[in-house]
């Protein structure tokens, strides 16, 4: 699901890595990017045109985080920006005051709508609440005995009068029946056609207007795209929805459809179909799907926790440390300790973009590796930590802290080593730069 986008939208990354500002001019392109990315992915394109007019204004007043990189910042500006154009939280499906709930499903033909009232009720059988079938699409008896062999499967009773009666005194009492034998809520499949006509929306509104519905969904399917959201519109202005249930999200859709429903029809997506089986419903949640859209793990919470995590004079204090070289085992281990909070040290890897695809294994090394260095801090004297020279001058030094630690003496050399390296280098670098430098206890 949204690989296509996802790629796409790194792309716009790229423009800004290496970047050390969000500024006016580099902007631009990255925006382009994301632009180009959504309208290939299907999405309406005044909804594309509001979602990079906005994402634009959003970087260009966005301030500098400490310890947060251009393209970084960018990424949670366009997550936000996503999480907003679906719809900002999770729209729970409405319960009616008095029993039964009362469940309108409506869609065009093979969109998934016979399915998806029996994903809902057993979705609500999770919940408690127990619920009742009704089919009411008569132009196609199979549809009636569709619905009728998935409640079978889902151990649902499904209310029918067969193909002769009228969809609307089916729906009314089927309405009658769930309310006399308690049923929590009755969901009511309608028939669909191939394409919108006056009859079928005539029925469905005669319909609506008998069993007054709580709910009213429609059922549109992913593939279809931006089309998607404007069948939504157009069910809503001639009928009115509560929102729409986004089926066959676990193909290769572009995502179109998601991003475009909740604003060109005002209604949100409630739920999403993920597969053909019974069970594959899940309710709408616009951030995790933008989580999922961007398809990068999740630096959206790296930059959430340096926000929150990060003492802003804290790091000041810190960098000025390191580039003068007074940076010693003390502040080793509370930078190892902030990284920490911020996240196991594999999990913080992954949510970096750009960063190179390291293996589980080589993850599980590095914290291995991580630990063990903290440890021989650890039993380090406050002394020794402040000044690495004595670890380096005195074998006796470090053969105390290899049994203090449980690790060999050749061990804690080569952290004292390691560390001497790096904080040359890091003296260097406050003097003139030198790209990349190693940590110790991660090579
Ligand atoms: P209706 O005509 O709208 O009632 O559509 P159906 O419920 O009969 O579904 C049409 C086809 O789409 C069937 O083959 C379903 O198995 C399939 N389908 C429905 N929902 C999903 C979904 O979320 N994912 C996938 N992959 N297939 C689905």
């Amino acid at each position: 699901m949204f690989d296509a986008l996802a790629d796409r939208l790194e792309s716009a990354w790229k423009k800004l890595r290496g970047q050390d500002r969000i500024s006016e001019s580099n902007i631009q392109e990255a925006l382009q990017e994301v632009r180009r990315a959504l309208l290939e992915a299907d999405v309406n394109l005044q909804v594309v045109k509001d979602f990079v007019a906005q994402v634009k204004t959003k970087a260009q007043g966005a301030e500098v985080i400490a310890g947060v990189r251009p393209d970084q910042q960018f990424i949670k500006i366009v997550h936000d920006e996503l999480v907003t154009v679906m719809g900002e939280s999770n729209v729970p499906l409405a319960e009616a005051k008095t029993k039964p709930t009362v469940i309108l499903m409506a869609g065009l033909q093979g969109t998934g709508k016979t399915t998806a009232t029996a994903k809902l009720a057993l979705h609500l059988r999770k919940e408690n609440r127990s619920a009742l079938l009704v089919a009411t699409d008569v132009y196609r008896p199979a549809a009636i005995d569709q619905l009728v062999t998935l409640g079978q499967q889902i151990e649902v009773p499904v209310f029918e009068l067969g193909k002769d009666a009228d969809p609307v005194e089916i729906a009314r009492q089927g309405v009658e029946k769930a309310k006399a034998e308690g049923f929590d809520t009755v969901i009511i499949d309608t028939a669909g056609r191939l394409q919108i006509d006056q009859d079928m929306m005539a029925e469905l509104a005669r319909i609506k207007q008998t069993v007054q519905p709580d709910e009213t969904l429609l059922v549109v399917d992913a593939m279809t795209g931006q089309e998607a959201a404007t069948l939504t519109r157009t069910f809503h202005e001639q009928i009115g929805v509560t929102g729409a249930i986004l089926t066959k999200m676990d193909g290769d859709t572009r995502g179109g459809a998601a991003l475009s429903v909740r604003q060109v029809s005002g209604q949100p997506i409630k739920f999403i179909g993920v597969g053909e089986k019974v069970d594959a419903l899940q309710p709408f949640y616009p951030d995790r799907m933008a989580s999922r859209i961007l398809g990068m793990g999740d630096v959206l919470t790296l930059v959430e926790k340096a926000q929150e995590a990060i003492d802003f004079t804290d790091a000041e204090k810190m960098q000025e440390k390191i580039l003068s070289a007074k940076f010693d085992f003390t502040d080793f281990l509370k930078q190892m300790r902030l990284m920490k909070n911020m996240g196991s040290f594999g999990g913080l890897l992954k949510m970096l973009p750009g960063m190179p695809k390291i293996s589980d294994q080589q993850l599980r090394e590095a914290e291995v590796k991580l630990k063990q260095t903290e440890a021989m801090i650890n039993s380090m004297t406050p002394q020794e930590r402040r000044e690495p020279e004595l670890l380096a001058s005195s074998p006796s030094r470090r053969k105390r802290i290899a049994q203090g630690s449980g690790y060999r003496e050749t061990e804690v050399s080569k952290l004292v080593a390691d560390f001497q390296k790096m904080r040359s280098l890091m003296q260097q670098m406050g003097q003139g730069g030198i790209p990349g430098m190693g940590m110790p206890g991660m090579g």
